[in-house]
């Protein structure tokens, strides 16, 4: 492929777009943080499955077994992925949200939640969910955590918040490896330690963070890890919870059905007993996404392979082409929690002096055929904490426009990865210019 791609291409490079300014030109995608392209390699691997396509753990025939054996091996291949521990299970799921919501749905009685204001609402809000009330809880007991100014901080907050918990009762801490707005990276092994200190488990969501660096579960000494395969260049449709054992085997399934199930008796009295699954097939039930499952486990081999290192290096160089092409334009105005030279992977957000971000993301679309995202990022108390003033989300919630000439208390964001042209992202720089 093009400058800084060679050993991970990805698809659609050659889309070409319409300018209001007339002609064409390619789209430059710099939105990997909501979803990134696909890798060409996990999509011939998909191409090169699609006609042994056949059911899960499910049936004697040939393609049957073929599947069911793919959907498995992708399970071990996610497993030597994380580096997880002997007994820890992988459990696919839709996505990062969904894994989420499933650990939520398991979570023991009294459990006490611990989670930073910072997070994105998927890693914000299932923990007193009406999903969890459903399964005959209240939903946890959630703590939220005020945003730090540093990691320094982080660590110091949480061991403060769970100094003061009732160390009798469970307490799970939620954090993310890779903020999905400032790009900062957290400081998830100290977050761990401390976790474990007090007693407490950790789940790592991790949707920013497998995309552009090796996660370890053995390392970071995290109880869980959550993860989208839309967001480590796979397509849509499958995501991961990975880790412990004991809270999923103990839990009630997260779907109720085929695939879960051991044994199903009709009782006497009218009721039905049944039996569950206690590995991971206990919260798949149905037909398992296999196609899903296969190219989430293609995509982390091509990662492996690649290694992460060129990869890193590679967004490093973009970070450092944004930050000096807009270092004199003093309109333009980074967030960041921890600093600007704090370190991050390839997602940076910035609001514009007299802009309102979603004209001015519309803009770079129309006038450069750049895709970036607007808004808030499903992340609104962060926003409020980097902002100040209550965030607006002019284009996802119909809110008023910010008055001409005022900045917009919402933001724009450029994120980058594996495949992103140069070109691409000194056209961006240029566009903002
Ligand atoms: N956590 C983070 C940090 C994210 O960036 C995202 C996606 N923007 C999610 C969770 C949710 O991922 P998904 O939409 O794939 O469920």
């Amino acid at each position: 492929g093009p400058s800084g791609c060679a050993p991970l291409p990805v698809l659609g490079r050659d889309v070409t777009v319409p300018l209001v300014t007339g002609g064409e030109v390619t789209y430059a995608a710099l939105d990997y943080a909501a979803s990134a392209p696909v890798l060409q390699r996990v999509w011939d691997d998909v191409a090169a499955y699609a006609p042994y396509y056949g059911s899960v753990h499910r049936g004697a025939g040939y393609l049957s077994q073929l599947s069911t054996e793919l959907f498995e091996n992708a399970r071990r291949t996610v497993a030597e992925f994380l580096d997880c521990r002997d007994g820890d299970q992988v459990v696919f799921t839709r996505s990062t949200t969904d894994s989420l919501n499933l650990l939520a749905a398991a979570l023991p009685d009294d459990c006490q939640v611990f989670v930073f204001e910072t997070e994105h609402h998927a890693a914000l809000l299932p923990w007193g969910s009406p999903h969890a009330a459903r399964r005959g809880r209240s939903g946890a007991r959630v703590t939220f955590l005020d945003a730090p100014d540093s990691p320094e901080q982080a660590v110091r907050t949480l061991e403060h918040a769970l100094a003061a918990r009732d160390p009798h009762d469970p307490a799970l801490v939620c954090v993310t490896g890779a903020s999905n707005v400032t790009g900062e990276l957290w400081p998830v092994r100290e977050l761990a330690a401390a976790a474990h200190a007090h007693g407490a488990r950790i789940v790592l969501d991790a949707a920013q963070l497998t995309p552009h660096h090796a996660v370890s579960v053995r390392h970071l000494d995290v109880d869980w890890v959550a993860f989208s395969g839309h967001k480590l260049y796979a397509p849509f449709g499958a995501g991961v919870l990975a880790g412990r054992a004991d809270w999923l085997r103990e839990a009630e399934p997260y779907l109720a059905g085929g695939g879960a199930s051991r044994k199903v008796a009709r009782r006497e009295d009218g009721g039905v007993d049944v039996q569950w699954h206690d590995s991971a097939a206990r919260h798949e039930a149905g037909s398992p996404n296999v196609i899903g499952a296969h190219a989430v486990a293609s995509a982390c081999k091509a990662l492996a392979e690649a290694g992460f290192g060129t990869l890193a290096a590679h967004e490093e160089q973009l970070i450092r082409t944004v930050r000096d092409g807009l270092a004199d334009v003093s309109e333009v105005r980074f967030l960041s929690l921890f600093g600007d030279d704090a370190p991050r992977v390839g997602v940076l957000s910035f609001v514009v002096d007299g802009w309102n971000s979603s004209h001015f993301a519309a803009a770079l679309s129309a006038e450069y055929g750049i895709g970036v995202r607007d808004g808030l990022f499903c992340a609104h108390p962060l926003l409020r904490a980097l902002l100040g003033g209550d965030p607006q989300n002019q284009g996802e919630c119909g809110a008023p426009e910010a008055a001409p000439g005022e900045t917009s208390l919402n933001a724009v964001r450029v994120s980058f990865g594996a495949g992103t042209p140069d070109e691409h992202v000194e056209r961006f720089v240029r566009a903002v210019r």
